[in-house]
């Protein structure tokens, strides 16, 4: 195990390796090439969100990558990994691979199902869960209204990826045209069906 003096050498050493990448934008903003170089303060947040989706190592650090950079980025994204049952578990059943059925999704996120329902304090949320992983992600939402549902789904897609199925239930509010119509303009396959969220009232 690494200890923590060593893992800053190697910070420093990945610094001097890319130091003539390195510049300041007109934004003020520290680049490394084309990629933001982002601040010590913010790299939890940064692999927090990459591994939303518990994808392998490799995908998560490309993911980082597309648009960003810190030094240490692999070994963090790698110890994060390490530390999480879901991708341990879900490295082991990628390695015996078995061929996908309908309905059972082979990946984190390609499959979720959306739900309304009221938090046990009474606020009223929409719920993405995973298919696959059984993780949900919690919006409290306004009011039911296709334009609150729509905000929250814009606001964990790009945490969460595009899937490329979604399921929720056919019954009002969310049965109408709009919700379908948002999601075929991103190339979501929906299927209405019935979907059941704990901590459900009424
Ligand atoms: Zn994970």
């Amino acid at each position: 195990m690494e200890t923590w003096n060593q893992r800053e050498q190697a910070r420093l050493m990945e610094i001097r390796q890319v130091r003539n990448e390195l510049s300041i934008d007109a934004y003020g903003l520290v680049l490394k090439g084309q990629q933001i170089v982002i601040l010590q303060p913010l790299w939890g947040r940064a692999i927090e969100v990459a591994h939303l989706r518990h994808q392998r190592v490799e995908e998560m650090k490309k993911r980082l990558k597309t648009g960003s950079w810190f030094p240490g980025m692999d070994t963090e994204v790698e110890s994060q990994v390490e530390r999480c049952n879901t991708c341990v578990a879900e490295s082991k059943e990628q390695d015996t691979a078995l061929p996908n059925t309908e309905g059972n999704p082979s990946a984190s996120w390609s499959r979720v199902s959306l739900n309304l329902c009221r938090l046990p304090n009474e606020q009223l949320a929409a719920i993405l869960i995973d298919n696959y992983s059984k993780f949900p992600v919690i919006e409290t939402l306004w009011s039911t209204s296709f334009q609150d549902i729509g905000t929250a789904l814009e606001k964990d897609f790009p945490l969460i990826g595009i899937p490329n199925e979604l399921d929720f239930d056919n019954k009002p509010p969310l049965h109408g045209h709009a919700l379908r119509d948002y999601l075929t303009s991103l190339g979501v396959v929906y299927c209405q069906i019935a979907v059941t969220v704990g901590h459900q009232k009424g």
